[in-house]
């Protein structure tokens, strides 16, 4: 049976941090998991620059209030979801994440959560595990599950290559020359093409097995 995992921004929302530098005129915070390939080494460098710039939880939930869904990701998810379960696993946190979950109508959603000091200041970030992407589909194959993964950047490789079908949704150049051999899309009408062909293969295999 198959599940699709799928990573949040740049898949079904804009970057957050891409929208946060823009609005804030903060270019140094523009970089993203699409540019530096150690999730560590850019969430530290997140936060000194917030901390630089005195901005605070309620200032980034501002700018995340704001972004809409990318066109045509409501649609995409509402047709995964009558087909087959769905789950957002991203590397976001939860006190960022929760106005755009509201506006996909609430997909399950496994990501991290931050620490905040009682002046509303991001302190620390904390991760769910190390490897989170990766280990969710280790768990859901744990349950017999065959997993179609969709993200776009470098922290979504790890779960693409570990899923029974991997697909990079528009990434940059960069991940797709770093990654040969994971199927590369650019629009969701391709992915929903996937799906649809592994769920017919399935239940082919299901009916011959059952004659
Ligand atoms: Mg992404």
């Amino acid at each position: 049976m198959y599940i699709v995992c799928s990573d949040l921004e740049g898949v079904f929302v804009p970057e957050i941090w891409i929208n946060v530098s823009k609005i804030t005129g903060i270019d140094e915070l523009k970089l993203t998991t699409r540019d530096i390939s150690d999730y560590n080494v850019l969430m530290r460098g997140r936060l000194n620059l917030l901390q630089k710039y005195g901005l605070k939880l309620h200032d980034i939930q501002k700018v995340i209030s704001l972004l809409k869904p990318l066109p045509g990701a409501l649609a995409f998810i509402e047709w995964i979801r009558e087909r087959i379960q769905f789950i957002v696993v991203s590397d976001t946190f939860i006190e960022f994440a929760d106005p755009i979950i509201e506006q996909l109508g609430r997909p399950t959603l496994l990501c991290h959560h931050l620490s905040i000091d009682p002046s509303g200041n991001i302190t620390n970030y904390v991760l769910r595990q190390d490897d989170a992407k990766k280990k969710v589909v280790e768990a859901l194959q744990g349950l017999n599950y065959k997993v179609i993964a969709i993200g776009d950047s470098y922290n979504d490789i790890a779960m693409l290559k570990k899923a029974d079908f991997g697909i990079l949704f528009n990434p940059p150049q960069n991940v797709i020359d770093e990654n040969p051999g994971i199927k590369v899309v650019e629009s969701y009408r391709e992915i929903k093409s996937i799906i649809s062909k592994l769920i017919h293969e399935e239940q082919q295999k299901d009916s011959e097995t059952s004659d």
